[in-house]
């Protein structure tokens, strides 16, 4: 394997996760999947992009779910030299007045075009430096807010110069995927700044001409933040300064005004999270590009084989996934049945009762989490009982891990276990543990439905009924973050609650839960057992209008057109 060398032009992408493989654990859900989707559309396109991360030795964690469905964690360790090269690039980066020396490993990625792009982890685990600082690398979003600034520092800081220690001297733009990476433009300040140190704000503008910045959560406390006494703690004397001229310490070191102060361009992922943004942030010009999936990554693979027939070189150029109109119905439900098969094998390898292969299943998988309500399904069990047996029979399967210091989510979890427990046998419903990128390939391609109900409107995009659409796979979703995008009625899935609830934040649990019971028991599961060939349809349709468009080689066209262009 060799080194990837520079190329002019070339446009860096950094990012606090990033999922390169499904069991590198490197990512913790949504942001680390994008980013990785992103790299690999980039290969695709023969886009010159490098990624940086940090190599998260330990991972983000591997999840236990006892009987009762409590989770424990354990470091997820493993074997990086098996999956990484090591460059022989390093830098220096000050934390807290130590001198940190920081290595990159690297990955490639080979796109569908023979492109690569080269993936850099860094890495601070060398006998050279400081028990702690040994640490900073190994996990991902573990440990408390003095580590967390400190991975910052390396990501941002540390990024920058072991990039400019490889060679790349004239990164074209730099991208930072949330706040977790502004810190670069931190870098980029300091290095504009020695040359002009006379001409503060004509440096600000060299570095808001090269930066990007993608904000991910309509949350106001979903943005990293930071004491005043950490961060001059943590950060070097002149950073500190840096950081109060350029009038980026408001009360707290806010990462996100960080990105916002020092970029050109910055977007949010839906066009319902960009109008969420800008009520928080009225003084900014804030774009919208929205998310999308890669799409070979996420066909399983019947639907693969199906596309490489019926609409060749959709790999690279997902936009010919729009020929899907042209695939026989039954090509797809031969094709549906196989990913289903495959899920259904998974779920009774460990399932109590096992699950039926003819009956209709629902999944949902995301971060177990209070604002993705992942038990509004069981607001009223009872009614779900009495619709699985007047109109079902159907079937729940959930997956997903809560952040270990979320503790609403792990009850949740537990929630959801009880709930399973009390509705069996009418109604079966399993949780599978540790969800990655294959049980997020396998149960979004072999589940029948799609469920999302998030509490709008804090569902900033959601990917996974991106995913499900690669697969044929309608969505019942709230209407929020991308399925907004999704007009149409009937035609590829179907809403719950309304286009006009804006950007306010208001609980409705009851009406939305009322609206999915009258939808499944009205209209999806009659439509299911009494009219296959309409389901098909609908299947249909769903792979030519949405995955046609939800994808990441349509969202990085938008980066190329709006974000990376020369301005
Ligand atoms: C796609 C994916 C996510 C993000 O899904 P959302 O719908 O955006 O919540 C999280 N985790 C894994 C493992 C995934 O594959």
């Amino acid at each position: 394997m060799k080194i990837e060398r520079p190329a002019p032009q070339t446009i860096a992408y950094f990012s606090m996760e990033v999922a390169l493989e499904s069991p590198l654990p490197t990512y913790s859900g949504g942001l680390g999947v994008l980013a990785g989707d992103m790299l690999r559309s980039a290969a695709d396109m023969r886009l010159s992009m490098v990624g940086v991360t940090l190599l998260h030795r330990k991972g983000y964690f591997l999840q236990r779910l006892d009987d009762e469905g409590r989770q424990s964690e354990e470091p997820a360790a493993w074997p990086v030299d098996q999956f990484l090269q090591l460059t022989d690039s390093t830098c220096q980066v000050e934390i807290e007045g130590r001198q940190v020396t920081v290595r990159a490993w690297q990955y490639l990625i080979t796109g569908a075009s023979g492109a690569v792009v080269p993936v850099f982890l860094l890495d601070t685990d060398l006998p050279s430096n400081d028990p702690y600082d040994r640490t900073l690398t190994d996990y991902l979003y573990g440990g408390d807010q003095r580590y967390r600034l400190c991975q910052e520092v390396i990501l941002g800081v540390g990024g920058v110069r072991v990039l400019r220690a490889m060679g790349y001297t004239r990164v074209f733009r730099f991208h930072m995927n949330e706040g977790h990476a502004a810190l670069l433009a931190l870098e980029l300040f300091a290095e504009e700044f020695k040359q002009m140190p006379q001409r503060r704000e004509d440096a600000v503008d060299a570095v808001k001409r090269l930066c990007v910045f993608t904000t991910h959560t309509p949350l106001p406390a979903g943005h990293d933040q930071f004491s005043l006494d950490l961060t001059e703690h943590v950060l070097s004397g002149n950073q500190w300064e840096a950081l109060q001229a350029l009038g980026c310490c408001n009360g707290s070191l806010n990462m996100t005004r960080v990105g916002l102060r020092l970029s050109n361009y910055v977007n949010g992922v839906t066009k319902r999270h960009s109008e969420v943004s800008r009520t928080l942030f009225p003084d900014l010009a804030i774009g919208s590009i929205t998310n999308g999936v890669h799409s070979a990554t996420w066909a399983a693979p019947a639907f693969r084989a199906l596309y490489d027939r019926y609409t060749p070189a959709w790999r690279e150029d997902s936009l010919l996934l729009r020929y899907a109109l042209g695939i026989p119905l039954d090509a797809i439900r031969q094709a549906h049945d196989d990913a289903k098969q495959l899920l259904i094998k998974e779920v009774n390898r460990t399932a109590s009762a096992p699950f039926d292969p003819h009956a209709f299943t629902i999944g949902f998988a995301r971060r177990a989490t209070s604002y993705k309500r992942p038990d509004l399904l069981f607001y009223d069990s009872e009614r779900l009982r009495r619709i699985s047996v007047q109109h079902g029979p159907l079937q729940v399967i959930f997956s997903g891990k809560a952040h270990p210091r979320d503790e609403e989510g792990k009850a949740l979890i537990q929630h959801i276990f009880r709930r399973a427990k009390e509705l069996a046998p009418e109604v079966k419903v399993a949780y599978l543990p540790n969800y990655d990128m294959d049980l997020g390939l396998l149960l979004t391609s072999g589940a029948d439905l799609w469920l999302n109900t998030p509490q709008p409107p804090y569902e900033a995009s959601g990917t996974s009924g991106m995913k499900a659409a690669h697969n044929g796979v309608p969505s019942l979703s709230v209407l929020d973050g991308w399925w907004l995008e999704v007009p149409v009625e009937g035609v590829t899935g179907w809403s719950i609650g309304s286009r006009d609830n804006g950007t306010v934040f208001e609980r409705r649990d009851d009406r939305d839960a009322e609206e999915l019971y009258w939808k499944l028991e009205g209209t999806i599961l009659p439509l299911y057992y009494g009219d296959p060939l309409k389901w098909a349809e609908l299947m249909r349709f769903t792979i030519a209008l949405n995955a046609s468009f939800f994808n990441t080689d349509r969202m990085i066209h938008e980066y190329v057109t709006h974000a990376y262009r020369d301005r």
